[in-house]
């Protein structure tokens, strides 16, 4: 803050002038300010909002939105005020705290909403001010906002849910079609909150990856799932070692150390690097993709496998075969569930399998519920299968029990 400009005004003076552009935002250090709207575009008629004081914030709009000011604000005694720019606030939120990026996120957003349904600068006069807000509109920015607040909630409870063992891990069998035997096992992670009960992975993780929290969770899964695999493996009873599958997002790839996060892993739980499978989604196309192909090629050398999760469901499947090393395409749920009402479907997933064998990838079924689906992908020659109908994810040592018990 110290490095930053403090202005000084006297009594009277026009801090800032509505109907002008700003370019910073005020903190008050001393003094006190009253803010008004100029009813007919000038000082004659005007409309008093409130008086701020030390420690108050004035302007802010303006570094939220390039929009004119919205009212008058005068100094009512001496003040010193603290300038904040646009592009100084721009930097301090580049280097936030991510709870607090995406809390920033959530007010941009709405200002920017509460802007828009204002249609200013029209409004900078109470005549022309903005019609009351139906109540459906209202209705849907509470409920935007509640979810706002919802994920604020979610990311900063995350970090103490790891320390405090709240987040698990279960493993779902993949199952190999030519011996029906497990030949692997997919780590998903799980959340138990003390107060709001089990929170899905498919609401926690966005959060997590918005807020960038991902890379601390992914971290924590790859050491977790190497030293369960280090049980699990004893138990297998196919011709090679189990493997375990890990799913990973962009921000992983893009973070410092994620290869030294992986190899001190492996050599920590004396795991073989042909047993792990790094599972990528398409997301990981956006950002950086150079990054995250050095560092799956790196991975592939060491002998890892990387997997293709949700094939299909992506705009840029296809383009992913071709920019990223592969060698495992899973068939998304959706086209198996569908599979055997929907001719599209059941020939989408014959066309992933045959461009899996062209392409020399082995394919993984997801989500197979029911004999009928399993025997339709052994007839297109799938090589792996996962889901409900040989079993719900597992905690470690239910994985183990139904290894030994047979699958
Ligand atoms: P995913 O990677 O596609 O994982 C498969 C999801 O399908 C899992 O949901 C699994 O429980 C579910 N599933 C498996 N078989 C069946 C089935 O037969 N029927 C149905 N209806 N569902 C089945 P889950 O565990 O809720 O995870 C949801 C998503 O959350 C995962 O989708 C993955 O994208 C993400 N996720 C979970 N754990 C992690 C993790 O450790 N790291 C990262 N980055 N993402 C994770
Ligand atoms: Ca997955
Ligand atoms: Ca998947």
């Amino acid at each position: 803050m110290s490095s930053q400009a403090s202005k000084s005004f006297k009594a009277g003076d026009i801090i800032i002038k509505q109907g002008d552009n700003g370019h910073c935002a005020y903190i008050i250090e001393e003094g006190r300010v009253e803010i008004f709207l100029e009813i007919d575009g000038n000082n004659n008629q005007t409309h008093h909002v409130g008086t701020r004081g030390p420690g108050a914030i004035i302007g802010e709009m303006a570094i939220l939105d390039h929009a004119p000011r919205t009212a008058t604000i005068r100094a009512l005694e001496e003040c010193k005020l603290l300038e904040i720019t646009r592009e100084d606030f721009a930097r301090r939120l580049q280097n936030a705290d991510p709870v607090l990026k995406l809390a920033m996120q959530v007010i941009l957003t709405r200002y920017r909403d509460i802007l828009a349904r204002a249609d200013l600068p029209k409004a900078h006069t109470l005549q022309n001010a903005p019609p009351p807000q139906k109540a459906e509109d209202l209705e849907k920015s509470f409920t935007a906002d509640v979810s706002a607040i919802e994920a604020i909630r979610i990311a900063s409870d995350f970090e103490t849910a790891l320390k405090n063992n709240e987040v698990t891990l279960h493993y779902q069998p993949i199952i190999h079609l030519k011996n029906s035997k497990t030949v692997g096992v997919e780590a998903l992670m799980r959340w138990h909150h003390p107060a709001r009960g089990f929170i899905s992975p498919a609401v926690f993780i966005p959060i997590l990856e918005d807020t960038g929290l991902i890379v601390k969770a992914s971290q924590w899964a790859l050491k977790e799932s190497l030293k369960a695999l280090k049980n699990i493996q004893p138990y297998g009873n196919g011709d090679t070692p189990l493997f375990m599958s890990i799913n990973f997002s962009s921000h992983d790839f893009a973070s410092d150390g994620f290869t030294d996060t992986l190899y001190e892993a492996l050599s920590q739980t004396d795991i073989q690097a042909q047993c792990v499978h790094l599972e990528i989604t398409e997301r990981l196309l956006i950002g950086q993709p150079e990054t995250a192909r050095d560092i799956l090629n790196s991975c592939r050398k060491a002998g890892m496998s990387v997997s293709i999760d949700d094939f299909g469901t992506g705009y840029s499947s296809l383009s992913y075969l071709h920019y990223f090393p592969v060698d495992t395409i899973k068939i998304d749920r959706s086209f198996v569930m569908s599979m055997n009402g929907d001719p599209n479907a059941l020939e989408l997933v014959k066309s992933i399998i045959a461009l899996g064998k062209n392409l020399k990838m082995s394919t993984i079924a997801e989500g197979v519920e029911t004999a009928e689906e399993a025997a339709i992908l052994k007839d297109l020659g799938c090589d792996m299968m996962q889901g409900y109908y040989f079993s719900k994810p597992l905690p470690e040592n239910d994985i183990i029990a139904f290894l030994r018990d047979g699958n």
